[in-house]
């Protein structure tokens, strides 16, 4: 009875084309893109603006009904799909797609959380600017699933991850308020800054609804190249010198290991390698410059060749035309996507100091072998920002025992941790990592995550079980009512 009467508030909300209840038309909304995650709701909610953002917040608040704020959903942890009890109806951002405004000299755009992050870019380049955020799922991701995760993507050695690219946010808070912080600011000091809690919550504390983000020059010039080198360790040498000679001009410096390269020649169509023989490791670089193609290639051409005679790189290709550049760049991006057909993996998103990746490397490999006979490393991703998506395969042919992803996941992050790294560089906790961040993060710091969650969304609304374990927030709750008692 109650769940029929919140479904006619919510129709009298956002009217009948805006709430899906169809078991086949929901489906969509309820299945992650690699289709690991698959959860079940009464409802799909698809309001048009910020006012019915908070009125659907306001309506099932009343009603103890649950939400899940919902992008693109290309998100990797878990986070953007409802369990599977029916506990949580799912409030789609999708059809808050605007661009409200276009502030060319402030370098900024102000956008609605639905917008695809493809459509941002291409209003960026149409003002002769960019909108420098970049990952594979640019035709899919909406910006408020970007913030929410605090994606980062190949640009980050440059603009820095989403966080770095927002200067202004309006979200509706678990109990329906809106915050309108919609700021074009470059500086701003008058208090705490609290949009940064919003961004990488992952719609646990509240649900964003339009952005200011930051735009920036259109570089004139592009150089994309394509090395061969012998290890991680050299490549590492040669981000240094690239960042000594480039500064800022070095937007992209990618890791990838040969059979990553292997892989997607074979599983991609319009792939292939450029750079003759094989090498056990390459590097995707990127050097973008105000001055013409010709001027900026010919740093590139002599940074290269110092590279070579320092040994640091056994082979170059530099790009030649547009066509030569996005191939390279669609081999970097298909990596994941044929991945996806070789079999068992172990995947992992982390991070470790830039500087201590070949140590990292060196270290791990042994200790996956002993665990995993015959495992292959199948390594790539953004040294520049010490991240690496380091997703061991079984042997060809060979199956998983019941055991081996905890035990690897714990070898691995183990490590990380000992490296004084991060076992989420980029994808987020949701709920693939909600229970292991309890074994890395101190005790201070999960108190502190409890505590803003707590604060924020008292009753457990928004996004529930997903970044916090529930155990977790059971007991910072059971510590804050005590020391209430205690103090009165
Ligand atoms: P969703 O998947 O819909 O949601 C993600 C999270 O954000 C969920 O917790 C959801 O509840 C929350 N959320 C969504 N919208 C809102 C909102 N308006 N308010 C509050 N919470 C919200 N990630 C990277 O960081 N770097 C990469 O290079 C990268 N490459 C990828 C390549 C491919 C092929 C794919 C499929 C994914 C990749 N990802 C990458 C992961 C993913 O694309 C990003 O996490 C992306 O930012 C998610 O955006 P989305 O709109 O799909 O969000
Ligand atoms: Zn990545």
């Amino acid at each position: 009875m109650t769940i029929e009467r919140l479904m006619i508030s919510l129709r009298g909300i956002v009217g009948a084309d805006g709430i899906v209840v169809d078991d086949a038309e929901m489906q969509p909304y309820l299945v992650s893109w690699r289709d690991n995650w698959r959860g079940k709701s009464p409802a799909v909610v698809r309001p048009r603006s910020t006012a019915e953002v908070s009125e659907v917040v306001r309506a099932c608040g009343k009603f103890g009904m649950k939400i899940v704020p919902q992008g693109g959903r290309t998100g990797v942890t878990g986070a953007s799909q409802p369990h599977d009890d029916s506990s949580e109806i799912v409030l789609s951002l999708e059809r808050m797609n605007k661009v409200r405004s276009v502030d060319v000299d402030n370098d900024t755009m102000t956008v609605e959380a639905g917008c695809v992050l493809q459509t941002i870019r291409a209003r960026a380049a149409e003002a002769d600017r960019i909108f420098p955020l970049l990952l594979g799922a640019v035709g899919s991701c909406m910006i408020g699933g970007n913030i929410s995760t605090n994606a980062g993507g190949v640009n980050v050695i440059r603009y820095g991850s989403t966080r770095s690219l927002v200067a202004g946010l309006e979200v509706v808070l678990a109990d329906g308020r809106v915050w309108d912080g919609l700021r074009g600011l470059r500086k701003d000091n008058a208090g705490y800054d609290l949009k940064h809690l919003f961004i990488g919550a992952e719609g646990t504390l509240g649900i964003i609804t339009a952005a200011v983000v930051r735009l920036f020059p259109k570089p004139r010039s592009e150089i994309t190249a394509f090395l061969a080198t012998s290890s991680p360790r050299d490549a590492l040498r040669l981000l240094v010198r690239a960042k000594e000679a480039f500064a800022e001009q070095l937007t992209a410096f990618e890791l990838i290991q040969r059979l990553c390269i292997d892989v997607t020649c074979k599983r991609i169509p319009g792939v292939s390698n450029p750079v003759a023989g094989p090498s056990p490791w390459y590097v995707l670089m990127e050097v973008s410059g105000q001055s013409s193609d010709e001027i900026t290639r010919g740093l590139v051409e002599e940074a290269l060749q110092a590279a070579i005679d320092a040994g640091e790189i056994v082979d170059a290709t530099i790009a030649s035309s547009m066509q030569q550049s996005q191939m390279l760049w669609k081999m970097r991006e298909s990596i994941a996507e044929a991945h996806k057909h070789e079999g068992t993996s172990f995947k992992h998103d982390i991070s470790v100091p830039t500087s201590r990746v070949p140590d990292f490397l060196d270290q791990i490999e042994p200790k996956l072998v002993a665990l995993i006979p015959g495992i292959r490393m199948f390594t790539f991703g953004h040294l520049g920002d010490g991240n690496l998506h380091f997703n061991p395969l079984i042997a060809e042919g060979a199956t998983a025992r019941p055991n081996d992803l905890q035990a690897v996941n714990t070898l691995v992050h183990d490590l990380v941790a000992a490296f004084g790294g991060s076992i989420s560089a980029e994808h987020g906790i949701g709920l693939l990592r909600r229970d292991e961040l309890v074994r890395y993060k101190s005790d201070v710091e999960l108190q502190m995550m409890a505590g803003l969650k707590l604060l924020f969304d008292p009753q457990n609304i928004l996004n529930p079980g997903k970044v916090i374990a529930p155990e977790l927030l059971a007991r910072e709750a059971a510590v804050i009512t005590r020391s209430r008692a205690e103090g009165n």
